[in-house]
């Protein structure tokens, strides 16, 4: 793949640059900003995303891949408007998150339908606007691979297949599910060097983590300062997969949401202290360099990979 999108239009896959690949700008409740627009002030909103994207461009971020998808609020138009007023290069995504269910419309319809309409998104445009999705996304947790994520996850297969644009998913370790998603990916013919499966951070489980790199595909370590593990224990399984050089098939992220409604400010400040999109570049970089983490495997992770996770190589 020689240009990708953004939400400004085509990027050459050269001029990605640094690129954090797993955070949010704005993520949110989707019914609820559809029927209850008052409970939110537009302009913190917006405040908010445009100095996230800036603290990170300070630290030449240049690229933010944001999989807020159907089910999160996505609203193409506002990372437009962002990434115009802050020159961060925006990638969003097309597909669908949930834990469980998916709506009705597509419940009662062929997996085709739905994959002609991320494969709409990807090439004609998002929500009537010409701003088109660069990646897809799929999701399933806890309750694992339900018969409606099932079809989610063979659609964005389909999309993928027809369009070449790479997947990225929401996985669940402790159930050890990023294994069950590469089974439908492979079923369905994805080359699972375009697959990244997100979240395989969040374990410690070095033998649940060489099965997803052993297929070939990519590993989001895209936690870093959240989640169910501190920093201190994902260093560590990073450190040792790095010492079995396997930095070509990992990504480093934050799953940082500038905005997110699902709780009050007061509860997340409460769950994760001091939360930063700051965080991976400010404090766990220096780390893993002390550590012995050479420049060389660090410019592989943040620079070279996103290009080759574009190209599915
Ligand atoms: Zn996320």
């Amino acid at each position: 793949m020689v240009s990708i999108n953004t939400v400004t239009g085509k990027l050459n896959i050269n001029d990605l640059g640094c690129t954090l690949v797993h955070e949010h700008l704005l993520l949110r409740s989707e019914v609820v900003t559809f029927q209850f627009p008052h409970l939110y002030d537009e302009d913190v909103i917006y405040k908010k995303a445009v100095e996230g994207a800036n603290a990170v461009k300070s630290q030449g971020v240049k690229t933010i891949c944001d999989p807020t998808v159907v089910g999160m609020g996505r609203d193409v138009r506002f990372l437009e408007r962002v990434s115009n007023e802050t020159d961060m290069q925006i990638v969003t995504a097309t597909g669908i998150y949930s834990f469980t269910d998916i709506p009705y419309y597509f419940q009662n319809r062929e997996i085709d339908h739905m994959a002609e309409a991320f494969i709409h998104d990807i090439e004609k445009g998002i929500q009537n606007t010409n701003i088109k999705a660069g990646f897809l996304k799929c999701s399933a947790d806890a309750p694992g691979l339900t018969p409606d994520l099932e079809k989610v996850f063979r659609a964005v297969a389909r999309a993928h297949k027809s369009t070449g644009v790479p997947i990225m998913t929401h996985s669940h370790p402790e159930t050890e599910n990023g294994l069950n998603q590469l089974a439908i990916f492979e079923e369905e013919g994805v080359n699972l060097k375009s697959v990244m499966i997100g979240h395989t951070g969040d374990s410690t489980d070095l033998n649940y983590i060489h099965k997803i790199l052993d297929k070939g595909a990519y590993i989001g370590m895209d936690r870093f300062g959240q989640g169910p593990l501190p920093a201190a224990k994902r260093n560590e399984v990073l450190l040792q997969l790095l010492k079995e050089g396997l930095e070509k098939r990992i990504f480093l992220s934050q799953d940082y949401c500038c905005n997110i409604d699902w709780y009050t400010q007061e509860s997340i400040d409460e769950i994760i202290p001091g939360w930063s999109i700051r965080f991976l570049i400010d404090e766990i970089l220096p780390q893993l360099r002390e550590e012995g983490v050479t420049d060389q495997q660090i410019h592989t992770m943040m620079y070279e990979n996103v290009q080759n996770w574009f190209s599915g190589i």
